[in-house]
């Protein structure tokens, strides 16, 4: 057996941010924990990499933090002692358009407002209140189904965010600019922009570039991750690497056992634990459209026509509200948009530490069917010549990752679904199933992404299950699940 014992209170499968924070919840409770994963390093979708040349430090797949520092559970752990230092960009985010400018996504509210022409007072009236409502919301997002400490509050802000990005665009904004930045936010949700939650992605990413910021981690992402180990091992917490787990019968005894993997890899590993209605439950979780991944060795800095792009940190490529949910509704619906709406990062702006001095690195995906195959490269970078011209003449090297091949990097990633499965409005809230973490089998947790709060580097999926669990277990009622 590759463990150190053969006996532990927990153990967690996957080592990704939630697997962490599963793991980091139990040893805070005082109980024993291994940590497993699969590949070689730890960290899921949080790990860097040299993807071009040496010297060259990419994020391989996340690589902005809103949600991170968002998370009123790394908040509190003292992940800077062991060298996380968040890295803030001038500004969030730019929204570069066809007529040269940019819509720049600033800190402040009132300066972001005056990017967007007539729609600057309707940009306030919009955001204004949910900002100022968000201390009381929080805990709500955070823990979708706590009773909200602010029932009228929560009802007002679930009203006007839970409608499609289109039906907000058409009801809060005039002028394109503001739409086209409303557009680009909730492009995040990977669903058509007409349909609901859509708008909600995009509101929550705005109040959280107002209130909190979308930094990088300097040095890579990495770095999250390996503070999260760091501060597991203060506490007590195994880790083993390198051990994929296929059945549970791999596992030493343990008396709670926590996946932080998704509902097809749980039925394949615990799946004959299950009554046959979870697993029919189970087989019915949908996943969304995967990615194609870029990284670029650069050159230089991407040399936009609108100057200000370079004040910020992420960069969305797609032009006009129209434009991108056309994009997003092509993938939707199965096929490759020949213009495609570009998330991309631009990290070396503000971290030197990830390349040579006067080189830069970027960071870019687009949305594409689950499961392709098709190299997306030429569209990402037309997209990106579109607003930066003279960009291709900087590539010193670039790596590909087409949708199909990220599941074989990580489990997790099926068929390029970056988000843990859809998060429309059947699974938004309710993922995977109404048991959200729990499952029939006693002592059987999910604790991934595609349980609430789901997709993105918060450890709140983590936390939260380890807590569900941490919780049956102190009424006895997690026992005999090894
Ligand atoms: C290209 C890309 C870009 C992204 N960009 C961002 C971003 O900028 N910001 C952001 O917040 N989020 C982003 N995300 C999403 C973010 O990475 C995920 O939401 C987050 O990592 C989910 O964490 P997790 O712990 O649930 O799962 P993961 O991080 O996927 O970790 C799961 C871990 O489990 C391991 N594992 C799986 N099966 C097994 C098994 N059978 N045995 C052992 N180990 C196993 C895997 O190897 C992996 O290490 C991005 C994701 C991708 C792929």
């Amino acid at each position: 057996m590759p463990f150190s014992r053969q006996e532990y209170e927990a153990v967690v499968i996957g080592s990704g941010p939630n697997g962490l924070s599963a793991a980091i919840t139990i040893a805070e409770a005082g109980r024993s924990v291994l940590l497993i994963e699969g590949q070689e390093t730890i960290g899921g979708g949080a790990r860097s990499a040299e993807l071009t040349l040496p010297g060259f430090l990419h994020d391989v797949c996340s690589s902005v933090y809103p949600m991170a520092v968002w998370s009123p559970f790394f908040r509190r752990l003292p992940l800077a002692q062991y060298g996380l230092e968040w890295v803030h960009p001038a500004a969030p985010l730019a929204h570069p358009l066809d007529d040269g400018s940019a819509v720049i996504l600033e800190r402040s509210v009132e300066q972001t407002a005056q990017n967007l022409g007539n729609d600057g007072g309707r940009y306030i009236r919009l955001m204004g209140p949910l900002i100022s409502a968000w201390p009381k919301l929080e805990s709500s997002v955070q823990n979708p189904f706590s009773f909200p400490a602010h029932p009228f509050a929560a009802m007002r802000f679930g009203l006007t965010v839970l409608r499609s990005a289109s039906s907000l665009a058409r009801h809060a904004f005039r002028g394109e600019r503001a739409r086209a930045l409303l557009a680009g936010l909730a492009g995040h949700a990977v669903l058509p922009l007409e349909r609901v939650p859509s708008a909600a992605f995009g509101l929550v990413l705005g109040i959280i570039a107002h209130t909190q910021g979308w930094p990088f981690a300097r040095g890579g992402s990495q770095t999250i991750v390996n503070a999260l180990a760091r501060h597991l091992g203060s506490l007590g917490g195994e880790i083993a690497a390198g051990t994929p787990i296929s059945s549970l019968e791999q596992l030493p005894r343990a008396r709670l056992i926590l996946c932080d993997i998704t509902p097809r890899q749980l039925l394949t590993i615990a799946g004959s634990q299950f009554p046959a209605a979870f697993r029919r439950k189970l087989e019915r979780y949908r996943y969304g459209p995967g990615v194609c991944k870029l990284d670029w060795a650069l050159d230089g800095p991407i040399p936009w026509k609108a100057a200000e792009c370079g004040r910020a940190g992420t960069v969305h490529l797609g032009g006009t509200f129209a434009e991108i949910a056309a994009s997003e509704r092509d993938v939707w619906y199965g096929r490759h948009s020949e213009r495609p709406f570009v998330l991309l990062a631009q990290p070396t702006l503000f971290d030197g530490t990830r390349a040579p001095a006067g080189k830069h690195t970027a960071w870019a995906y687009c949305h594409v069917p689950n499961g392709s195959n098709v190299d997306m490269a030429d569209a990402i970078e037309k997209q990106i010549e579109r607003f930066a011209p003279g960009f291709r003449g900087l590539i010193l090297k670039r790596s590909v990752r087409v949708a199909a091949s990220l599941e074989g990097y990580n489990p997790n990633l099926i068929g390029g679904d970056i988000g843990g499965g859809t998060a429309d409005l059947e699974q938004f809230l309710l993922r995977p199933t109404r048991r959200l973490y729990r499952t029939p089998a006693k002592g059987i947790y999910l604790c991934s992404s595609s349980t609430p709060p789901g997709p993105g580097v918060h450890g709140l999926c983590g936390h939260l299950a380890a807590r569900a669990a941490l919780k049956d277990l102190s009424q006895k009622r997690g026992f005999g699940a090894s």
